[in-house]
């Protein structure tokens, strides 16, 4: 017999399979009175374990604990502050053209068409570009959305 005992961890596999790999092991059950006797008693537990029943719960834990979840921020309408911009810039427009309308006679100048050909192309690159950003940007919204 060994003065020293095997760790608990090598008697529950011993206990687990009913043998071990290493045979100083199984020749230290054999002779160790203290070691055979908890290797029988986890092996009478572990048997005990898997006859037990598979635990159920007589109650419903979704009905517990959904109740306890704090509710989803509800959405903020964003057609709101777009139309509060588009209201503010026409209202800005408005005002201008209200107060320089003496100046708007001169409009049909033939100077004019002029700087209408030279704007017009890049404010319309410009609408293009970010009307392009704000539909990538919208749609990888939407595609992070999915997966919440
Ligand atoms: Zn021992």
């Amino acid at each position: 017999m060994r003065s020293v005992h095997l760790t608990e961890e090598i008697i529950q596999a011993y206990a687990l399979n009913g043998t071990h790999e290493d045979p100083l092991v199984v020749a230290h059950i054999h002779e160790c009175e203290t070691c055979r006797a908890m290797a029988e008693s986890y092996a009478r537990m572990f048997s005990a374990l898997e006859e037990m029943p598979v635990a159920t719960f007589d109650f419903e834990v979704k009905e517990l604990v959904l109740p306890q979840l704090p509710a989803r921020a509800k959405a903020r309408p964003v057609l709101v502050p777009v139309l509060v911009v588009i209201a503010g810039s026409l209202l800005a427009l408005g005002g201008a053209g209200w107060y320089f309308r003496e100046y708007l006679s001169g409009i049909a100048d033939p100077s004019v068409p002029y700087l209408l050909y030279c704007l017009g192309p890049a404010a319309l690159t410009l609408l293009v570009v970010l009307a392009a950003d704000l539909f990538s940007s919208h749609r990888q919204k939407m595609t992070r959305l999915e997966y919440y």
